[in-house]
């Protein structure tokens, strides 16, 4: 098992990629602290991998609020004894273009994007220290390497969060402390949904592979940066998008 004896924290894992990322990384033997405003939607993951012979752990967690964070790191130690890997997932899109988007929009995404990916980061090091290193992943997307007519405010997060990944990683990688990024492309999930919902998004004979990906194609890249196989991987960019970027 890839993770064996690992703990894992995963911030809105209770639905989509990060829902995925939970039952692959407690598939590998990891065990998971999963973290999430959706409280129905994590308490049924929970208890899926809990009924299957994993173990997980539900709690609510709003990643804009550092004492949310900062419980949910000690729920996790309290429960599994360390933290080893973070996925900070959640994350929420606006398709406005930069003259429909609004300061309030601006900030809302901002605040969960950047500043809950920031807040997780900072919220975990100590753990990680204590377990003498870790590995954290921030998902960016090809919005955070490419421009698009929408999703201004999107964009600007992702971006954000794939240099903060560098910042992180150089400040932390002497303390065997790896902090990588991934950039999915369409995935199908809720999120791509409300994307789609919207003129303008990308439909699947726009992208190379010639369809969306699954929310398991990106969980096993997330699950290789996670793993000691990605030991001397930090600072990194893994694009799991179909081809989309390369265009
Ligand atoms: P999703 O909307 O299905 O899941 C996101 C999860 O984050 C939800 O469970 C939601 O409740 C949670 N969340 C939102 N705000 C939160 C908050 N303040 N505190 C805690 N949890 C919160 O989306 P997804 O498609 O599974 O996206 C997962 C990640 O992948 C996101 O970072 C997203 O930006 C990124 N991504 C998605 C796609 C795609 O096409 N689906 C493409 C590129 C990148």
């Amino acid at each position: 098992m890839r993770l064996e004896g690992k703990v894992a924290i995963i911030s809105g894992g209770a639905r989509g990629m990060g829902a995925a990322e939970a039952r692959i990384f407690a598939r590998e033997g990891a065990k998971v602290l999963i973290g999430d405003l959706l409280e129905a939607e994590g308490t049924q993951v929970e208890a899926e991998i809990n009924e299957t012979g994993g173990e997980a752990l539900f709690v609510r967690l709003d990643v804009t609020d550092e004492q949310s964070w900062q419980d949910a790191v000690a729920a996790a130690v309290q429960r599994f004894g360390k933290v080893d890997i973070l996925v900070n997932n959640a994350a929420i899109l606006r398709v406005q273009g930069l003259e429909d988007t609004t300061e309030q929009i601006w900030d809302e995404v901002m605040d969960v994007n950047a500043k809950g990916t920031f807040l997780g980061t900072k919220s975990v090091i100590a753990a990680m220290r204590d377990a003498g290193g870790g590995s954290i992943i921030n998902i960016s997307s090809g919005a955070g390497i490419t421009g698009s007519k929408r999703n201004t405010a999107y964009h600007a997060s992702k971006g954000a969060v794939r240099i903060f990944t560098k910042a992180a990683a150089i400040q932390y990688a002497g303390e065997n402390i790896r902090v990588n990024s991934v950039h999915p492309g369409p995935v199908q999930t809720d999120m791509l949904a409300s994307s789609m919902s919207v003129e303008g998004g990308r439909r699947p004979d726009e992208i190379p592979l010639g369809r969306y990906g699954r929310p398991e194609e990106v969980a096993n890249g997330v699950l290789y940066l996670a793993s000691d196989e990605s030991s001397f991987v930090t600072g990194s960019e893994l694009v799991i998008d179909g081809g989309r970027t390369a265009e």
